[in-house]
């Protein structure tokens, strides 16, 4: 260290000087052990500290200074060898530990400049997180203040109620003075105040909307600071004392419920703006805040989502009453409905009952007188009465058919039947009636065709004699031939009727009836109307002949049961025609498999068996008293 002058003194030792020197080495001495006591404390208390062997290494050399000032007091007189000795020792301990030190400090040094590069930077660091902190702190309140306000203006979906509720919610969390909402006109050429906060609304108040202010907030989607002197921010009266406050504005999307199929609200495009104006208190000197304006920015958002779920609303709510209206008008047309249905039904009863009974009766009166005694004239007479009588009771039954399948209470009497004894039946039936018009009638069952199956037996038979009466009654002259198979697959593959979709099963299998004429035809213009009820004489080529019309379309519900098809063909006028039809049937077997036997009976009314002779018409003239009598059409 400094002046250790441990040389003994060559000139003659002047008393004061070595006095005070005496005092200065005592105190050199006690300041330096006091230094390392200073830093056993320090070490003692500081853990972290990393330098613990250059602190007792630096101890050591400030001890052994201490040390070379304290024997120095024994050197200012004359002093014995010993202390020389143990001075030297002092000495040169104390030149090598502060040797050893001072490089020690060259390593060190740079390191404790480093730690406190690191701590400045570690400063700075902890600076920016606090400023961070603070930013994230402030979006927090923010996003609180916003999901509060959101949650308030949500709580609604009443239009009038969400504004009000925007208004009042932003006033209270922002402090505001004012704040109000510029709506656009139905003309869209200028903007109204809508409503305020706190004021009246001044009547008549409107800015034209090409105000140049106006055209920056409908352009931006941010909210911005507007001139309190600017139209839009003219909202309370003018006072003595008004002090001009800061005004801030932003655009409030209206959405449109055509844009609602759109799923993104992000993508929905607004058709108009609304202004809200918000301004803070004048006598504050307040400003607005960057956090405060993105506050504002988000609610007007939110705002114009709310807005247009109340739209949706509004319109679902429009729709549902239109919805209730025509379901009152509904109910009250089935209402009507179903009274008609019953009335209709009730006449039909009557029909029914109180007609055909006396109807019945005149028939079958005519036909007894028809055995009696009769001159020509008397005959024709009651021939003409009895055919009339038939054409009625036919009439009177396919009303109450169609009615019966047009109401959908006609259901099939499914049971087993001998397939070729109802053809054979028809044929026997119809024959005589052709006999009269001099007509051949041929029957071909196909070898494959069962003698018997699984359906409606009666309705069948009903078809065939539709069907084969019209080929008599349309036909003059020629050959009639009714042909009875099965519908093959690959036949009912290529099916060209596109409302028939055949599907096959087990257990079934599909007949298809053929009948061809030699009559009047049918143009192509009138076969689409041919099924259509009440549409007889459509067709030009069978004007003249007596017909109700209703044949078909019976025949067709029928087949439709059966989850068939029925169709004509005719090459036109005078060449003829051709109907066929398609029906599903179940095929009857016999627990062993094998087909079931039915015995086949020529002419059979009723499971009995005809004892006419012949094979043509019954004797009986009771057999044309339509039991069944859709079976007897006029021909
Ligand atoms: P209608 O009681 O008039 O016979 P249909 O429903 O049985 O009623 O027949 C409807 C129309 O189809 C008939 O008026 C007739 O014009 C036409 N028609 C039906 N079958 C034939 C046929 N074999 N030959 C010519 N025209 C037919």
């Amino acid at each position: 260290m400094e002046n250790c002058d441990c040389i003994e003194p060559q000139w003659p030792a002047d008393e004061l000087l070595i006095k005070y020197q005496y005092i200065s080495d005592f105190f050199i001495a006690l300041a330096y052990f006091s230094i390392p006591l200073e830093l056993i404390y320090f070490v003692k208390k500081s853990s972290f500290f990393p330098y613990r062997w250059v602190l007792i290494q630096f101890g050591a050399f400030i001890v052994l200074c201490g040390a070379t000032h304290l024997i120095n007091l024994w050197t200012f007189t004359v002093h014995s060898k010993t202390l020389a000795i143990v001075m030297t020792i002092a000495k040169v301990s104390t030149a090598v530990v502060s040797c050893a030190t001072a490089l020690m400090l060259v390593h060190i040094i740079p390191d404790l400049l480093s730690v406190k590069t690191r701590e400045l930077f570690l400063k700075n660091k902890a600076e920016e997180l606090d400023r961070e902190m603070g930013l994230i702190r402030t979006q927090e309140e923010t996003g609180r203040h916003v999901r509060m306000l959101t949650h308030e203006i949500r709580s609604t979906l009443d239009r009038d109620t969400i504004l009000k509720t925007t208004l009042v919610e932003l006033g209270r969390t922002l402090g505001l003075e004012e704040c109000a909402l510029w709506m656009p006109s139905r003309n869209g050429s200028s903007l109204y105040l809508s409503r305020t906060l706190h004021h009246q609304l001044p009547t008549g108040s409107t800015v034209p909307i090409n105000l140049p202010v106006v055209n920056q907030i409908f352009s931006s989607n941010h909210a911005m600071i507007i001139p309190h002197t600017c139209q839009l921010a003219k909202i309370r009266p003018s006072s003595g004392r008004y002090v001009p406050p800061e005004v801030a504005a932003v655009r409030v999307p209206l959405l449109h419920l055509s844009n609602f199929q759109i799923n993104d609200w992000s993508e929905l495009s607004a058709k108009s703006y609304a202004v809200m104006v918000l301004i803070l208190p004048s006598d504050s000197a307040r400003k607005w805040h960057v956090h405060e304006l993105e506050l504002v920015e988000v609610v007007a958002d939110q705002v114009a989502v709310v807005l247009s779920h109340a739209a949706i609303l509004e319109e679902s709510m429009r729709a549902r009453d239109l919805l209730m209206e025509q379901n009152v008008a509904l109910d009250y047309a089935r209402q009507e409905a179903e009274l008609a249905i019953r009335a209709r039904n009730d006449f039909l009863a009557v029909m029914n009952h109180e007609m055909r009974t006396p109807l019945h009766a005149i028939i079958t009166l005519s036909s007894l007188l028809l055995e009696t005694e009769l001159n020509p004239e008397q005959r024709s007479m009651v021939e003409t009465v009895l055919k009339s009588s038939s054409l009625l009771a036919t009439l009177i039954n396919d009303i109450l058919d169609l009615s019966k399948l047009e109401d959908g209470s006609l259901e099939l009497e499914i049971g087993i039947f001998n397939l070729h004894s109802v053809f054979r039946e028809v044929v026997n039936f119809i024959k005589p009636i052709a006999a009269v018009k001099k007509l051949s009638v041929s029957l071909t069952l196909s070898p494959d065709l069962p003698l018997c199956a699984i359906g409606d037996e009666k309705r069948l038979m009903q078809i065939l004699l539709n069907i084969v009466g019209n080929a008599v009654k349309f036909t003059k002259e020629g050959h009639i031939s009714l042909t009875a198979s099965v519908a093959r697959a690959d036949y009912l593959r290529d099916f060209r009727a596109s409302e028939f979709y055949p599907v096959s099963s087990d257990g079934h299998f599909y007949l298809r009836v053929r009948v061809k004429d030699t009559g009047c035809g049918i143009s192509s213009q009138d076969l689409p109307h041919l099924f259509t009820k009440f549409a007889p004489g459509r067709n030009v080529a069978s004007r003249g002949f007596s017909g109700s019309g209703l044949g078909l379309a019976i025949c067709k519900r029928y087949v439709s049961l059966m989850q068939g098809h029925i169709w004509l063909e005719s090459e036109g006028i005078g060449k003829g025609c051709m109907a066929t039809f398609v029906v599903k049937l179940g095929i009857c077997e016999n627990p062993d498999g094998s087909q079931q036997k039915i015995v086949l009976l020529p002419w059979t009314k009723h499971g009995q068996e005809d004892t006419s002779s012949s094979r043509g018409m019954p004797k009986d003239p009771k057999a044309f008293i339509p039991l069944k009598p859709r079976y007897q059409r006029s021909v």
